[in-house]
């Protein structure tokens, strides 16, 4: 018998690091061909008072008030804005507030941007925001400021503009979409917009589908509204339509 004790712990070493190794090799892939589905915009104005910012894998908007700006999410690479306000001329010192559609970093990272801006969020998601409920495996979110919590409907008003919350859980609990003005819906992950249709978003960063489905109904019953602004999937000028395509489809199981 020769039982090197060290010799065993080392080999299990091994095998614990190669399948780790290995894991987070098929992670990176899956997340590289979830990254290939979207469909990004370049930073770019959309419309007389909204300004679409491309931010590697994630858009996300200004929205212009008399005297400032206000952002829905704020991006997960702060460099990477920091490049794209200079080439615009943007002064981010100008945005008063910041409303999250969810904690994960590709839309919270970048509210250290923001010097002079509240930040507000659901306040379903405090504990996936806080740390307290993991978001996936082992991994956490966290903010890097305390953000006002806001509940389901409320409305603030931010320097003449008026936004308002509208839940739509799924993707994670706490997830929200802001309607500004009655008139632009930012919807952050509740859903994707493909060939003109409304689409699950990607499944693999979706906590709990079938409230996420549930939640793509109760935007898309949303009326009055003259554009959806989404987090990965571009902007569509045709709610009415999307909607109603999207409310006249059988009622299937999830995919
Ligand atoms: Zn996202």
């Amino acid at each position: 018998m020769n039982r090197n004790p060290l010799r065993i712990i080392g080999r299990i070493a091994i095998v614990i690091i190669v399948v780790a190794l290995i894991a987070s090799v098929a992670v990176d892939r899956r997340m590289k061909k979830e990254y290939a589905r979207f469909e990004l915009i370049p930073t770019s104005a959309v419309n007389a008072e909204i300004v679409a910012i491309w931010n590697r894998i994630v858009n996300y908007y200004l929205v212009k008030t008399p005297s400032g700006w206000i952002a829905i999410d704020s991006g997960g690479d702060p460099g990477h804005s920091r490049k794209e306000f200079a080439a615009i001329g943007f002064d981010p010192s100008l945005v008063r507030a910041v409303f999250l559609t969810h904690s994960d970093s590709d839309h919270a990272r970048g509210v250290t941007l923001f010097p002079n801006a509240k930040v507000f969020v659901s306040e379903r998601e405090k504990d996936i925001a806080t740390g307290k409920v993991n978001r996936a495996f082992v991994f956490k979110n966290s903010l890097a400021v305390e953000p006002v919590w806001l509940s389901d409907g409320e409305a603030v008003l931010v320097d003449g503009r008026r936004v308002q919350i509208v839940e739509a859980p799924g993707h994670t609990p706490g997830s929200a979409a802001y309607i500004v003005d009655g008139k632009y819906l930012f919807t952050g992950d509740a859903f994707a917009i493909q060939d003109g249709r409304i689409d699950p978003f990607n499944e693999f960063f979706t906590m709990d589908q079938a409230r996420a489905n549930e939640s793509v109904y109760r935007l898309a019953s949303l009326k009055g509204l003259s554009l959806v602004l989404t987090g990965h999937y571009g902007v569509s000028d045709k709610p009415d339509a999307l909607f109603a395509e999207f409310l006249s489809r059988p009622i299937t199981p999830a995919r």
